[in-house]
């Protein structure tokens, strides 16, 4: 059937992310219960136009491990697209709700991702570019499926645009803004950008908690710099982060990447540094606590050891060691020796979690 704006009636708020909402809608027609999600795109008509057609392959995309598409319309500004509806939400939302998940739930997350992944590579050579766990829905039934992977090259030039445009985040940072937008367009996304997403995000639904925090931070005196994100919630434009791993690897023999990185640094740190005199003053800013800023978390990235799930001086700690193992092989920061999904599905922690016998429709009804 063909979407139209009028048969659609809104019945609840979803979530807000950076590029638009979502709510949940009835097609008055069918009554099919669907997901709406409405993207403001400050675009001209004919990249509107073009931006749809793009859309149409999600027609095709057809998987247990993919969110189904109904169609996709313009509705000036917006572009809303219809897609399924997963009555438990996103991971994120679940794990902020119950806490850590259980690590065979996690082993289940990662199979569905990476059946997924391959997927939409091996059947349209589509790369998701946006793996989180937002972007990872649950159902009652216990199927886990991923959304909002990038089918359009012009949606998400046009994001781009729209974002870095913004005047409120202009005005914010545009040192940190430029940055962010010179390395991400050096970074090259391929397949194995997602799996360090991948890796990422398990490592958050394992801990309940985003894995960079400030914690494990050696220069805590740069948190609450403009452009910041509290610690154990990943920035807007976290996305940045695994492509930028790459860019930085293939930038920094002798590139100034990372010496504008730490240019960068120093100058948000006097910015800090005469923002603090301000405060000593008695003017008020931003609420206080820890925060850690994009570029810190750039930096990080590129400079510290990837995360594990088991946090022992040799290893050691409370996650089975095969999952441990998986982690790494997801979060080796060159790019070449990291795993490709179809090498992660043959992984011992993966072909455990296939025959494994984890109620996830059980799990899902204690959401
Ligand atoms: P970003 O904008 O950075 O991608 P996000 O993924 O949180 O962040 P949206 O994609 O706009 O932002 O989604 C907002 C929220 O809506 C999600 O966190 C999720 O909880 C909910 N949501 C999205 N799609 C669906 C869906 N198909 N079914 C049920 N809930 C959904
Ligand atoms: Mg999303």
């Amino acid at each position: 059937f063909e979407l139209k704006a009028d048969d659609l009636k809104d019945l609840q708020e979803l979530g807000q992310g950076n590029g638009g909402s979502v709510k949940k809608v009835e097609h008055i027609p069918t009554g099919t219960i669907m997901a709406k999600k409405i993207v403001l795109i400050d675009a001209k008509p004919a990249v509107r136009k073009q931006i749809l057609r793009e859309l149409h392959i999600m027609h095709d995309c057809k998987s247990k491990y993919i969110i189904s598409f109904y169609g996709a319309f313009l509705a000036d500004p917006n572009i809303c697209i219809c897609m399924e509806f997963m009555d438990r939400g996103s991971l994120d939302g679940i794990y902020k709700k119950i806490g850590a998940i259980d690590i065979d739930v996690v082993g289940q997350v990662a199979l569905a991702v990476l059946e997924g992944l391959t997927y939409l590579y091996d059947a349209h050579r589509i790369i998701h570019r946006d793996i989180k766990p937002s972007n990872i829905l649950c159902n009652s039934r216990g199927e886990i499926k991923i959304c909002d992977f990038g089918v359009s090259g012009e949606l998400i030039n046009s994001i781009a645009d729209t974002f870095v445009g913004t005047s409120t985040y202009m005005s914010v940072c545009p040192l940190l803004l430029a940055f962010c937008a010179a390395f991400s367009q050096c970074a090259q996304y391929t397949v194995k950008s997602d799996v360090w997403s991948l890796g990422i995000s398990l490592v958050e639904l394992a801990f309940g908690r985003f894995p960079f925090a400030e914690d494990d931070s050696d220069d805590s005196d740069l948190s609450d710099l403009d452009g910041t994100l509290s610690p154990g919630r990943p920035p807007p434009s976290l996305s940045l982060a695994s492509p930028s791993l790459n860019g930085a690897n293939g930038l920094a023999n002798g590139a100034a990447a990372l010496e504008s990185a730490r240019q960068a640094r120093r100058e948000a740190k006097e910015k800090k540094q005469k923002r603090d005199k301000r405060k000593s003053k008695g003017v008020s800013l931003q609420g206080g606590g820890m925060t850690m800023s994009i570029l810190e978390l750039l930096q990080h990235i590129v400079n510290e050891p990837a995360p594990r799930l088991n946090t022992g001086p040799n290893g050691e700690g409370k996650f089975p060691k095969m999952a441990d193992a998986f982690i790494e092989c997801c979060l080796l920061k060159d790019p070449d020796a990291r795993w490709t999904p179809k090498d992660l599905l043959k992984h011992e922690w993966m072909d455990y979690s296939r025959v494994a016998d984890i109620d996830l429709e059980g799990w899902a009804s204690t959401i």
